[in-house]
């Protein structure tokens, strides 16, 4: 058995050859070692951001990144090319549309999308088996609809934070501003906005991304919850809104 049972894999022990059962005996070993040293509690624990392009997902994700040693970033597979100084490997997994169709028909991902026309984006298994190796959490920065279906996936292991801004012009603004996409790309992106907000209430918790040091603050609130305490999360957490209920 490999940690592919966790995200229910459609393959059976029966398909399964010795190699598989070889790594399920490393992995085993490594949870052993990794529970030692105090990340027995947080095992197999999946942290999940999703938001329209341009709201800040990425900005706290690495923020989020750098306080908790215990976290590890989920490394989609994509198939638009690199973008700035984006790295395969790093911020992703490059690959053409026909490799990522291949990949799609060998049951590779956990979860994909076409998030924008011609551009896919998914979850490898392999990288779940990769993180949760070494008794990471996985953090992941996913569109709405890959959000909402690994929380489908991983249930009470999962936190699903939404990310929100004020308005979908202050998205623009921001796409505009980190002057990483053109314009063409930018409309393609505030054009989906809209319907990407009407997700927000399928989410554990929404978050108001409007002064960013507030939004790390309360960001780190409920990560840090969420992997030591095993809490859930406030409903809304704004930075700067009237809104404040509790789940
Ligand atoms: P996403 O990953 O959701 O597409 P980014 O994290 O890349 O969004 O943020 C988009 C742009 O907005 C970046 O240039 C980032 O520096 C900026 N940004 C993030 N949060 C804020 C904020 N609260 N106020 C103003 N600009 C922000
Ligand atoms: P970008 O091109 O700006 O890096 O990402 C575009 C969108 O794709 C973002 O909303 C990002 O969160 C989403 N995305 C990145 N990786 C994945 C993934 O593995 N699955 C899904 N469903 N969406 C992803």
């Amino acid at each position: 058995m490999t940690f592919h049972n966790f995200y229910r894999d459609t393959e059976t022990v029966e398909n399964q050859n010795y190699s598989t059962f070889a790594a399920a005996a490393v992995n085993f070993i490594m949870v052993i070692v990794a529970a030692g040293n105090n990340f027995s509690n947080m095992q197999n624990k999946v942290i999940i951001f999703s938001a329209p392009s341009g709201s800040g997902k990425s900005t706290i994700v690495n923020h989020i990144l750098g306080l908790f040693p215990e976290l590890e970033f989920s490394i989609s597979a994509t198939s638009r090319a690199p973008r700035g100084s984006e790295k395969n490997g790093r911020e992703y997994y490059f690959f053409s549309e026909e490799e990522f169709r291949k990949m799609i028909s060998e049951n590779k991902f956990v979860e994909y999308e076409e998030v924008y026309s011609g551009s896919y984006y998914g979850t490898l298994k392999s990288e779940l088996d990769r993180i949760w190796s070494k008794g990471h959490v996985i953090i992941f920065d996913v569109d709405v609809k890959g959000g909402v279906n690994l929380k489908r996936i991983f249930g009470e292991q999962a936190l699903s934070v939404f990310i929100r801004t004020t308005s979908v012009e202050e998205l623009r603004r921001r796409l505009i501003a980190r002057g990483t996409d053109s314009m063409e790309a930018i409309e393609k992106r505030v054009a989906k906005a809209a319907e990407e907000m009407t997700f927000a209430e399928k989410f554990d918790c929404i978050l108001v991304n409007d002064v960013l040091d507030d939004a790390f603050a309360e960001a780190e609130k409920v990560v840090g919850s969420f992997i030591r305490e095993n809490r859930s999360c406030f409903r809304t957490i704004p930075s700067h809104s009237t809104q404040h209920s509790q789940k």
